[in-house]
């Protein structure tokens, strides 16, 4: 099962190396070795909580990373990762002997490492260095994340509170940040690994019932799964592998807690995964399950066609299998497979075909450091923050075709605060796809969205706060309106009045 990772019991350099092995050459093996005895020397005498010794640490991160297949530049630094935090070694000195690259991965974690504030404000700052280390160099976030998801293995030494803390941040900022980049096995482990901590019973009561079901179901999907596999050879359709997908605990916890506990409701706890060469092999698949066993009604999906909002694709059915058994199936291309186990982190998983060109997650992240910059000034406004952020995206089109991408059930409000200040506060009408529409729709992506400005407008009216989803948006309208109160008032009182925040999209 791809979210649990096994880690070797006494875990030693070699088991590091025989993970590389397959997938790195012998001169990477050995700047591999350079770097655990830097890392083993400087960490000499340090114990962790559990009273092992610290290195143990830094080598699991790195061999978490290498059984993910991650580039062996970002295995090099994860085993480095504490070393100028922790150690009298300096970044100089990891620098003079593993170069710049290397270096400035380990000076990103170190950044990320101490956090002075507490409760909410620590919740601000955390993300606020998390999107900045993700735009300066998204690599560091995927050792942070094998650096948490390791330390939420080893979580029973830590003292409760820190336990709970540790917990919840996982759950909170680590998940949702690793799921917006796509990085679906990341997302997956910290939610399973933090979800005991924070829902202990929950935590129990879940499991119990993903058990049943897995024992009950085990040799039954490996027979359908043998029948599938001699079908795809007899059809030749060019196939990787057809394996078990048992649901992950949290996700589980979520779908049972939507339908009211009633597990009888939910088919998808174990399902049958088929991975494919190309798009035309995976609706050949398809075709071939249908024509062995009977679907279900409404539960064919096609997310190949159309992506669920946070990029997820592949084709879903629930078949009536032999014995009127319900089995779902998830069909999908390697490509797909790995983009939505890896997400951004695919573009540093080893593949056989090579680097792939790195996509618009980067951007978004990019844009995202930008603005938090503006926004996490203002502590109250948290809740409208983790929506922006956090919430499904959307993509619409300006009329010259440039992509905007926005929260789910942004309405015209948002995009023309998005396009320029300006153009929301001039904001007179909308078309969506040239058809007039009032300025409370609801966005889809793929609209093509014009904005029409009346320039003698005076500003936003006080409903569009309702209108508005996007943070940004809102605080566009609040410092207009208040700006226009002020002057009113400035007008009417001779006392001087304290000056407006400068709006900070200009
Ligand atoms: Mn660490």
């Amino acid at each position: 099962m791809a979210y649990k990772i096994l880690l070797p019991p006494k875990i030693q350099l070699s088991d590091l190396l025989k993970e590389l092995k397959t997938y790195c050459i012998p001169a990477d093996l050995d700047m591999v070795r350079l770097a655990y005895d830097f890392a083993a020397r400087a960490h000499e005498g340090q114990v962790r909580k559990s009273g092992e010794p610290y290195i143990t640490h830094p080598l699991s991160v790195a061999y978490i990373l290498a059984l993910m297949k991650i580039e062996v530049n970002i295995v090099i630094a994860s085993l480095l990762h504490d070393v100028p935090e922790d150690t009298q070694i300096t970044l100089e000195e990891v620098e003079k002997n593993f170069g710049k690259d290397i270096a400035s991965m380990v000076k990103g974690i170190t950044k990320l490492g101490t956090l002075k504030y507490r409760g909410v404000e620590r919740y601000i700052e955390n993300l606020r260095k998390m999107f900045v280390a993700m735009a300066e160099d998204v690599r560091v976030m995927i050792i942070k994340f094998a650096d948490r998801t390791h330390n939420l293995m080893t979580l029973s030494a830590q003292p409760t509170n820190k336990k709970y803390r540790i917990a919840l941040e996982s759950l909170e900022i680590y998940a949702p940040i690793a799921n917006r980049l796509g990085m679906g096995e990341f997302k997956g482990l910290l939610e399973d690994l933090s979800f005991p901590h924070i829902y202990p019973k929950e935590y129990e009561r879940v499991k119990a019932i993903h058990d049943k079901v897995v024992s009950s179901e085990e040799a039954y999907l490996e027979k359908i799964m043998e029948i599938m596999r001699k079908e795809l050879d007899t059809s030749k359709i060019n196939y990787f592998e057809v394996h078990g997908r048992e649901k992950q605990l949290y996700r589980l916890f979520q779908k049972l807690t939507k339908k009211g506990w009633d597990s009888e409701t939910i088919h998808d706890i174990v399902a049958i995964r088929v991975i494919v060469g190309d798009i035309g092999d995976c609706y050949a698949t398809l075709g071939i399950i249908h024509r062995l066993w009977k679907p279900l009604k409404g539960r064919i999906k096609d997310y190949i066609a159309q992506p669920k909002p946070n990029g997820y694709q592949s084709l879903h059915t629930t078949v009536f299998c032999d014995d009127g058994k319900v089995v779902e199936f998830q069909i999908r291309t390697k490509e797909i497979h790995d983009e939505a186990e890896y997400g951004i982190a695919a573009h540093w998983h080893y593949d056989e075909n090579g680097a792939r060109l790195p996509n618009k997650e980067v951007n978004w992240a990019k844009e995202l450091a930008h603005l938090q910059k503006d926004i996490l000034k203002n502590l109250s406004d948290l809740d409208e923050m983790k929506v922006d952020f956090f919430h499904n995206r959307i993509f619409v089109f300006t009329p010259q075709g440039d992509v905007i991408d926005l929260p789910e059930d942004a309405t015209p409000i948002d995009f023309a605060y998005h396009i320029h200040t300006e153009v929301g506060d001039k904001c007179n009408g909308a078309k969506i796809n040239d058809q007039l529409v009032s300025l409370d729709t609801a966005l889809k992506s793929g609209d093509v969205v014009e904005i029409i400005t009346d320039k003698n407008r005076k500003g936003p009216s006080p409903d569009w706060m309702k209108l508005a989803k996007t943070h940004m948006a809102k605080v566009h309208i609040k410092n207009t309106l208040n700006s226009n109160k002020k002057s009113w008032l400035a007008a009417i009182l001779p006392k001087k009045i304290k000056s407006e925040k400068s709006n900070p999209d200009k």
